[in-house]
């Protein structure tokens, strides 16, 4: 059995709806997971924002706008009148649904079940479409088996169980589709993966099911060796091994989820990326391979928060550092650079929701200086040390840009640079021209 993800673009339109119809309809065994519709989510986190802020009239006039849009969707989409009209139907019960929700107070959980009803709609769409066609297909609900735990982590245990409990329940179909990103918490409200989480479905799905291949169909054809939002000229990849696919989607490649490859990885599946643009074209494999002597790819992650600490008390200290990690392990923020120094270290965060506590405690350990507005610029590929000269090559393209951090050495793939947010763009544009032109 396969996996086969299709993003927000990849069915945005009726005209994509039907030609990734087209792509799922053979009599291979899969299951298919799809995202919203592209700008869905982005309405629906609007709508929910507006409901937070007791504004329900602008709340109301996005509902009513996405349900003029999703209404000339289905005039476009189906060819019979009755299954236009059973699609009419749903989609006028879910807009209701959203409507209702502006008719009373608003309470936190509101907002993921609001969100939810993307992916709950394009399923069903396209559940419809299939059938019109008289395609044999079987819509299962992640809610019934997509499940974090009490740590907000996927519980692997529960979705394999209740996934093939749910696949067992429907049985005899070579086509299943589900949704992408949603999933319930530990107490069984309805909650999400986190934007972008569809991928993270199809990965965890393919993981454990230990499906043959996981397949990310999007807008591009594969992963490039650069942010083609930033750079011109970037080129795909045939071929990624795990680990620096899992490093390039954590450090800002947006093709990938950024957790998503680390499921597909513990359990030997591997992950394709594929273009729905272009079905034709190879895209890139990710899996166990490792090309030596290669660096592949370039990535860049926003928001970046950096923090130093200095202290005369760390010379010759020990315990030094486990008590400046433990603060950040109190208040549940992950560090991804450290750098250290005979007086002092230096951190970055992306989450700065406890910053101003995670401060105050710092202060007691020494002098503390925080720079905000930073980004990582990760190199990815066979950077172990045995590859004489990688680094400096790598480092030569920072020649005329100021560089905060540089951390080499934690693992044989990565090499990060931490330089200002304003200077990305030409960070990234001087490795592409010193790497791979
Ligand atoms: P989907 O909606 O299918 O999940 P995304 O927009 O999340 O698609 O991801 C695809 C986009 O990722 C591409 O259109 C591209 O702009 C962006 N992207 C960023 N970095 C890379 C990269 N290194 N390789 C390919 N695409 C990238
Ligand atoms: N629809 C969700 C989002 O826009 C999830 C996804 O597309 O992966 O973030
Ligand atoms: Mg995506």
């Amino acid at each position: 059995m396969k996996v086969m993800k299709f993003g927000g673009t990849s069915v945005g339109s009726p005209k994509r709806i039907k030609e990734v119809a087209q792509l799922i309809s053979d009599n291979e065994s899969k299951i298919v997971v799809l995202s919203a519709m592209s700008g869905t989510t982005n309405s629906l986190v609007e709508i929910s924002d507006y409901l937070r802020k007791r504004n329900p009239e602008a709340a109301n006039n996005i509902i009513n706008a996405l349900r003029t849009k999703y209404l000339g969707h289905v005039r476009e989409l189906y060819s019979t009148e009755e299954m236009a009209e059973r699609t009419r139907d749903f989609l006028e019960d879910e807009f209701m649904y959203l409507h209702s929700f502006a008719n009373r107070n608003f309470v936190d959980s509101d907002e993921k079940v609001i969100l939810a009803q993307g992916e709950i709609i394009s399923t069903n769409m396209m559940t419809n479409y299939l059938r019109e066609q008289g395609v044999k297909v079987c819509l299962i609900s992640a809610l019934d088996f997509m499940r974090t735990n009490i740590e907000g982590e996927p519980d692997l245990n529960y979705i394999r169980e209740h996934l093939q409990e749910t696949l067992s329940t429907h049985p005899g179909y070579d086509l299943y589709i589900t949704q992408g990103f949603i999933c319930r918490n530990h107490t069984g409200a309805v909650d999400n993966l986190q934007r972008g989480g569809s991928d993270y479905t199809a990965s965890l799905i393919g993981a454990v099911l230990r499906c043959e291949e996981i397949q990310i169909w999007t807008d591009i054809d594969g992963m490039h060796n650069n942010d083609p939002r930033f750079v011109e000229n970037t080129t795909p990849l045939r071929q990624l091994n795990f680990e620096e696919a899992a490093e390039l989607a954590y450090f800002g490649a947006k093709i990938l989820h950024p957790t998503c490859v680390q499921p597909a990885r513990f359990a030997g599946v591997p992950v394709r990326l594929l273009n729905t643009m272009d079905p034709k074209v190879p895209g890139t494999i990710i899996n166990n391979e490792m090309q030596s002597g290669k660096i592949k790819a370039v990535a860049a992650k926003d928001n970046i928060t950096v923090i130093k600490i200095v202290s005369s008390r760390m010379l010759l200290a020990t315990g030094f550092m486990r008590k400046i990690f433990e603060i950040f392990e109190t208040y549940n923020t992950s560090v991804d650079m450290v750098t250290t120094s005979e007086v002092g270290v230096s951190l970055s965060i992306d989450n700065t929701s406890r910053l101003a506590a995670i401060l105050d405690e710092l202060k007691k350990y020494g002098t503390v200086e925080v720079d905000e507005g930073m980004c990582i610029i990760c190199v990815v590929g066979d950077l172990s040390w045995h590859n004489v000269g990688f680094e400096s090559k790598v480092a030569e393209a920072f020649a005329e840009i100021p560089v905060r951090m540089i951390s080499y050495g934690g693992s044989n793939h990565n090499i990060s640079f931490l330089v200002k947010e304003t200077d990305k763009k030409a960070a990234l544009q001087s490795l592409s021209n010193k790497l791979f032109s």
